[in-house]
């Protein structure tokens, strides 16, 4: 009587069992295997009960498995030599060129940031009309202190930032209008220039590629 009742709960305890031990829902190793196609040139392989040993390892032949072992190993030489070629190049950069990339994404930012705003000097609005542009307050030549700030740099139309060499009067009223009096006396009494080292450009262009990034992604 006992034995009867300890087999009933086993029973009832793990239904599956009586199921052929397949849990519902679940893949068995079996069905995977045998829907599985070789690595290689992608034929369906057979179940893994009439499967041959090269098969369960993923491939319909020996000269298949050879021939994409072959193809990785130099698919990975070919990679490795790619970032040798960029490393190399990256190690004779100039401090210069280092500042003029972080300068490119300083200023992707700034468009990224700016984007639906109106130019910050005329007030065309930006409706891919016309080329925007990333405009300086303070020039990069007249203050490279403020070359990197973003509080210095506000999107502006192609006309004004080219043509019109920022509209910098036109930019003053607006900034004025916008962040207030002591935002631009700040801006305009900033020191006039700045060494930024080596390490310094290298943390900022991480910073504004994440920026930019981040902008991108959430899609603003
Ligand atoms: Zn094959
Ligand atoms: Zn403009």
């Amino acid at each position: 009587m006992f034995r009867e009742i300890v087999y009933r709960v086993q029973q009832t305890a793990n239904p599956q069992k009586r199921a052929g031990g397949k849990i519902k829902g679940h893949k068995s190793r079996s069905h995977g295997v045998g829907m599985r196609k070789c690595r290689y040139c992608k034929v369906e392989l057979p179940k893994a009960k009439n499967s041959k040993p090269i098969e369960r390892h993923g491939f319909c032949s020996y000269e298949h498995m050879a021939q994409y072992g072959h193809e990785k190993a130099v698919e990975l030489q070919e990679k490795a030599k790619r970032k040798e070629v960029r490393q190399a190049k990256e190690r004779i950069k100039t401090k210069a060129q280092h500042a003029r990339e972080l300068q490119t994404l300083v200023n992707k930012y700034i468009r990224l940031r700016d984007q639906g705003r109106p130019c910050i000097s005329c007030e065309k609005p930006d409706d891919g009309s016309h080329q925007r542009h990333a405009s300086h307050y303070r020039s990069v030549g007249a203050c490279s202190s403020l070359r990197f700030n973003t509080l210095n740099i506000h999107a502006s139309c192609a006309q004004c930032n080219s043509h019109k060499s920022g509209n910098i009067l036109e930019y003053r009223i607006r900034l004025i209008r916008m962040f207030g009096e002591a935002f631009v006396d700040r801006l305009e009494c900033a020191p006039k220039s700045q060494a930024y080292s080596l390490e310094w450009i290298g943390r900022a262009k991480k910073i504004f590629r994440k920026r930019c990034k981040t902008i991108k992604r959430a899609g603003l």
